[in-house]
């Protein structure tokens, strides 16, 4: 069977191995995502409906249900689509995946566009404030250096990625920040890369997960989404003997699903 890999398993796996357990070896997912997630994925989900079939938001906000968002969406499609229109759009939400130390590595650009200069990575960002330590985050983030490097060996000639910063503000703003992919950037990705497969095969030969209680709290104190259930359940336990207390909180808070679904609805397999 095909072992899987991407930037968000890879987060989960080195912040929390029992978080790595309920979401990647039990499936079990949060039915609801956190406010500051679905804002984007709004965000990303209206520009992707522009790029492939020609919505614009107008059309897009008949089956709008987040009516909360509507005019801060509406101001920062405004301020993106001319930007778009500078570069010619090679794909939307691809997924493309690359063999890996036995594994499949998988990204999901936003976009891959072409200028003058060659090829880009593309991605979209929504973002409370921009300024230097947001741009050196996106600069060296391990999301971009798996892209770049991801991308690269598809595309040989790929330059860099381009980020579009909206900052959610009462007049959003558009900052375009450009990370060119260095041979350094290459050899951090690589390692990284492989450090994260050989973590991977590590806990999951020992089939030992354990807790990482200085991540059950964000810097924010966002609590995470497992800690209602996460004292309550072992990985070794049977179902049988789960209590009316954590059945009844499985059942109103989780879903069970398959994390790597979407890689193959993207076209993967
Ligand atoms: S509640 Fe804490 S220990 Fe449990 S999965 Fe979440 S981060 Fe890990």
């Amino acid at each position: 069977m095909r072992k899987w890999m991407y930037n968000s398993k890879a987060t989960v796996l080195q912040e929390c191995q029992r978080k790595y357990w309920f979401m990647h070896k039990k499936k079990l997912l949060p039915r609801h995502e956190p406010e500051y997630f679905s804002f984007g994925r709004v965000f990303h989900s209206m520009m992707e409906k522009y790029i492939k079939e020609g919505l614009v938001p107008a059309t897009l906000f008949l089956h709008q249900q987040k009516e909360d968002y509507k005019d801060t969406l509406a101001l920062m499609f405004n301020i993106i689509q001319p930007e778009l229109e500078r570069y010619t759009i090679l794909s939307a939400e691809k997924v493309i995946g690359i063999d890996f130390e036995g594994w499949k590595w998988c990204i999901k650009n936003d976009l891959l566009v072409s200028d003058t200069l060659g090829i880009w990575c593309a991605d979209y960002k929504t973002t409370a404030g921009y300024g230097a330590s947001v741009a050196a985050y996106y600069h060296h983030s391990p999301q971009t250096l798996t892209y770049q490097y991801c991308q690269r060996k598809h595309n040989p000639d790929l330059v860099g990625t381009i980020f579009f910063i909206l900052t959610k503000t009462k007049e959003p703003k558009l900052f375009v920040e450009r990370v060119i992919l260095t041979e350094q950037q290459l050899r951090i990705a690589e390692l990284a890369m492989k450090d994260t497969i050989a973590l991977a095969e590590h806990v999951e030969s020992l089939g030992i997960y354990p807790r990482q209680h200085t991540r059950c709290y964000n810097h924010r104190g966002i609590k995470c989404e497992y800690l209602p259930i996460c004292y309550y359940i072992e990985p070794d336990q049977d179902e049988t003997s789960y209590t009316p207390y954590v059945l009844e909180v499985l059942n109103d808070l989780f879903i069970y699903e398959d994390p790597d679904d979407h890689l193959k609805l993207g076209g993967e397999s």
